[in-house]
């Protein structure tokens, strides 16, 4: 779908967010600028965590914030590579009463999830983005 400004891409991740039980894994890929973050923090905001603590840190890769179930926040933009990724544990995630999100989950050297959700964000002029949801087959 094509979202018109930052709200409507907010909206869509809470919206799928609010039927998350526990254990989704949402890959974010899309280039810089192109709603990531704000999807992100569409999702915490469907998970009943703080919207606003959701950020793009400049040096953490990875950062949890509570709700009604813990979404588990990984940046890869500044991935070095050579194992990084088992070193953050984020095979390990999210956990039952978890959701992992993961920007620029290209980066990843494999997947190490059996059904994520993979979105893909682009730009489309403007304030308006491609949004593309991609859910696995159970
Ligand atoms: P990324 O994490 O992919 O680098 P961000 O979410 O940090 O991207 O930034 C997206 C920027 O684009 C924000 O400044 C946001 O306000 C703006 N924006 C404009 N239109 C949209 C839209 N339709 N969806 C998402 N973000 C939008
Ligand atoms: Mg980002």
């Amino acid at each position: 779908m094509t979202t018109r400004g930052e709200e409507e891409t907010l909206a869509i991740a809470e919206v799928l967010a609010a039927a998350f039980r526990g254990g989704e894994v949402v890959l974010l890929t899309g280039e810089l600028g192109a709603g990531k973050t704000t999807f992100v923090r569409g999702l915490a905001q469907g998970l009943g965590a703080d919207p606003r603590e959701v950020s793009s840190p400049t040096f953490v890769l990875l950062t949890s914030y509570p709700g009604r179930l813990t979404l588990h926040h990984a940046d890869l933009y500044r991935l070095a590579g050579d194992g990084d990724e088992i070193e953050l544990g984020l095979e390990e995630l999210p956990g039952p009463r978890g959701v992992l999100a993961v920007e620029w989950a290209e980066r990843l050297e494999r997947s190490y999830w059996a059904r994520p959700v993979r979105v893909h964000l682009a730009h489309a002029g403007d304030d308006r983005r491609r949004v593309s949801i991609e859910e696995s087959a159970a």
